[in-house]
């Protein structure tokens, strides 16, 4: 009824449950809804992480480190995410076929929006890779690889979830920034070091969405950086936060760190700096370390 299957599958760091089942039941030749439910009609006593740990003969913390599913089964042995991140994408090419994946693809869990490279083979992943979104070759943009390292040391240090949130505001509001003009020098160093569309046939209307991937990892290495200066403003006792602001400086010492290309004008001016200073106030309540802030304002 159920029994090991005879041909085992190491399963992938984070990988979703749904892709670890479909590889097991390609591997072994059965379908994907036997291994799904293998004893419907028995009223199987076992839950899916006994279960799994019979059919795929795997060890139980294996499977346990690896699907983050199944931790809600045994969150004794391995703690569930800390935030559960519903964003999957497919793990990076070379390390699926490192991992002997016979060619089935393998869907893996982001840990946030931060997650985007693949460290070991400098390759660019987020957005899938169905048809002609292919990954992104980084070997000549180094500082995109840097990024995705800095990026982990502040997730280590502040954890996935304030680390997460954290880079999805700063995210957005540098794509603000990005749309007012003021900071494309870096970007389009990186966009031609990785981008290079093909002169010889016309434009077609996988084009935009191809080139918006392009735009947003030449983009990363100054988001990185913007995350990263955001919070140590942000980690600054209150009341020299709040001086700060008032005085400008918030908007002064930002500015030295991002380099903007032109001086903003007109309602530029005010926009940066009232996002800033919300931004930085954010970001304060989501890594502070829990020491007490001071109440008065
Ligand atoms: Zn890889």
């Amino acid at each position: 009824m159920l029994r090991p299957l005879p041909h085992p599958v190491t399963p992938f760091a984070n990988e979703t449950l749904d892709s670890y089942r479909h590889r097991l039941a390609a591997a072994n030749q059965t379908e994907f809804r036997t291994m799904r439910n293998p004893s419907r009609w028995l009223q199987c006593p076992l839950n899916e992480l006994e279960r799994l740990e019979v059919l795929s003969g795997q060890p139980r913390t294996t499977l346990l480190w690896a699907l983050p599913e199944l931790r809600r089964h045994a969150p004794d042995v391995v703690a569930p995410p800390e935030v559960f991140i519903f964003n999957t994408r497919a793990a990076c090419d070379l390390c699926s076929e490192r991992s002997g994946n016979n060619g089935q693809p393998i869907q893996v869990y982001l840990r946030g929006l931060h997650d985007n490279v693949c460290i070991r083979h400098r390759r660019w992943l987020s957005c899938g890779r169905a048809n002609v979104f292919e990954q992104i070759d980084l070997s000549h943009a180094p500082e995109v690889v840097r990024a995705q390292r800095r990026l982990d040391r502040l997730e280590r240090r502040h954890g996935t979830f304030a680390l997460g949130t954290t880079y999805r505001h700063c995210e957005r509001f540098w794509r603000e920034i990005d749309r007012r003009a003021l900071v494309h020098g870096d970007r389009d160093s990186v966009l031609a070091r990785i981008y290079r569309p093909d002169s010889k046939t016309l434009p077609d209307r996988f084009d935009l969405i191809r080139s918006q991937r392009f735009h947003r990892a030449a983009n990363y290495p100054q988001v990185a950086r913007f995350t990263k200066m955001i919070i140590s403003l942000a980690q600054r006792p209150k009341t020299e936060r709040k001086a700060a602001h008032l005085t400008g400086t918030t908007q002064i010492e930002a500015e030295q760190v991002f380099h903007l290309d032109h001086r903003p004008r007109g309602i530029t001016l005010p926009w940066l700096r009232n996002g800033l200073v919300g931004l930085v106030e954010v970001v304060a309540d989501l890594t502070h370390d829990g020491e007490p802030e001071e109440t008065s304002s």
